[in-house]
C-alpha cells in the first residue's frame, strides 16, 4: 500500500499553533504502522522535541468501575475551567492488543471533557509492528506538549503490566479505588500501591461518605508501612467524589504540592532523565526483537531448530549461538 504521508511543514506549523486537527493528525501518523509514515513522524518528532516536556504527566489507574472516566471528567474540567490549563487525555489499554475489543474506548466516554475546547481526548492505540503502545503514547505526549497542553493524563487500567509502563512515563502516578474494599485490600497487589503517589477513594458520596473515610484510613495505614513510589513523598490516601465534584480540587493541590517539592529537592528532573533513558532502553529492546525476528536466516532456520530442541537432538545453548552467528553475518 502506497500512502503519502501529509506534508510535514504543515502538520509542524499546525502543531506548535495549537492546532488540534493539526495534532490530531499528527498523532494517527504516529500510530500508523506504514515505513513511509514511520520515517516522517520522526521527521515530525524531532522538530518540535524542543517544545515539548513543559507539561504536568498524570498518570491514573483503577480496576474498571473505580470512576477513572467520571473522574478524569470532573478532575480535566476543573483544571479547563478554573485553573485555565489545556489537559490532554491518552489511554494506555492493555485489553486492546490482546483481544482487540478495548476496556478504555468502546463506551463513549468523558462526554463532556470531549466538547471542552481546551481538552483534547485520544483513546489508545493498537500495537503495531514497529514497537508497541508504548512507544506511541510516549510520543503522543510529545506531541500534546508540543501543541501547548499542560496537563497530560495518561489512563489504564490495573490489570497487570500496564500500570508499569505508564508508572514510567508520567510525574505523578495515582489509584483509584472504591470502598468497602476489605476483600480487596487483601487481594490487591501490594505491587501496585507501591507505585502509587496517592491512593483516592472514589464515590464518597451519599451513603457511602462514612464507609469511605474508613477504607481512606486502611489505605494510608498500609501506605504507611510501604516505600514510597517517589523519594521524599509519603503517599496518602484521600477521598473524592468524581460524580458530585467534590474533593476534587483537593487533589490538584496534593498534585501542585508533590510538584513544588519534588522540583526543590531534584527528584522531578531526575525521574525525568531515568525515564528518557529507561525509553531509550525499552525501543533498543524493541528495535532489536523486532529486526531480529523480522530477519529472513532467522525465519528461516527457526522451525528446525525448534524442532531439533523440542526432539531434544541440541541443546538450546547451541541453537541460540548459531542463531546469532548467522545473524550477525546476514
Ligand atoms: P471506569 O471503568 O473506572 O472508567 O469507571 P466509570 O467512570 O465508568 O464509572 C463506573 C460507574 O461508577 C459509573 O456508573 C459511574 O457513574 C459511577 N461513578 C463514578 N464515579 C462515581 C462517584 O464519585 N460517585 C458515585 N456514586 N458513582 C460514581
Amino acid at each position: 500500500k502506497k500512502e503519502t504521508p501529509p506534508p510535514i511543514d504543515d502538520l509542524e506549523r499546525g502543531l506548535l499553533a495549537g492546532e488540534r486537527s493539526a495534532l490530531a493528525r499528527a498523532i494517527t501518523l504516529i500510530e500508523s504502522n506504514a515505513e513511509d509514515h514511520f520515517q516522517a513522524a520522526q521527521e515530525l518528532l524531532h522538530r518540535v522535541l524542543p517544545h515539548a516536556n513543559q507539561s504536568i504527566r498524570i498518570g491514573i489507574t483503577g480496576v474498571p468501575g473505580a470512576g477513572k472516566s467520571t473522574f478524569i471528567e470532573s478532575f480535566g474540567s476543573f483544571l479547563c475551567d478554573e485553573i485555565g490549563a489545556k489537559v490532554a487525555v491518552l489511554a494506555v489499554d492493555p485489553s486492546s492488543k490482546l483481544s482487540g475489543g478495548s476496556i478504555l474506548g468502546d463506551k463513549t466516554r468523558m462526554e463532556q471533557l470531549a466538547r471542552n475546547p481546551h481538552a483534547f481526548i485520544r483513546p489508545s492505540p493498537t500495537s503495531g509492528k514497529l514497537g508497541g503502545v508504548h512507544r506511541k503514547t510516549r510520543e503522543t505526549m510529545i506531541l500534546c506538549e508540543a501543541a501547548g497542553f499542560d496537563v497530560i493524563i495518561v489512563e489504564t487500567v490495573g490489570v497487570g503490566q500496564s500500570e508499569v509502563i505508564v508508572r514510567d512515563m508520567v510525574d505523578f502516578f495515582m489509584l483509584l479505588v472504591l470502598t468497602g474494599a476489605g476483600d480487596e485490600l487483601q487481594g490487591m497487589k501490594k505491587g501496585i500501591m507501591e507505585l502509587a503517589d496517592t491512593v483516592i477513594v472514589n464515590k464518597a458520596d451519599g451513603e457511602n461518605k462514612y464507609a469511605a473515610q474508613k477504607t481512606r484510613a486502611e489505605y494510608e495505614k498500609i501506605l504507611h508501612f510501604l516505600q514510597p513510589a517517589t523519594k521524599g513523598w509519603p503517599s496518602k490516601a484521600y477521598v473524592c467524589s468524581s460524580l458530585y465534584e467534590e474533593g476534587i480540587k483537593e487533589v490538584w493541590q496534593v498534585i501542585q504540592q508533590f510538584i513544588v517539592n519534588t522540583q526543590a529537592s531534584g527528584v522531578f528532573e531526575q525521574r525525568r532523565r531515568e525515564q528518557a533513558k529507561e525509553w531509550l532502553y525499552s525501543m533498543i529492546t524493541d528495535q532489536l526483537h523486532y529486526r531480529f525476528f523480522g530477519s529472513p536466516i532467522v525465519k528461516e532456520m527457526l522451525p528446525k531448530i525448534e524442532n531439533d530442541v523440542i526432539a531434544g537432538n541440541r541443546t538450546v545453548t547451541s541453537v541460540v549461538e548459531e542463531l546469532f552467528r548467522r545473524y550477525t553475518k546476514e
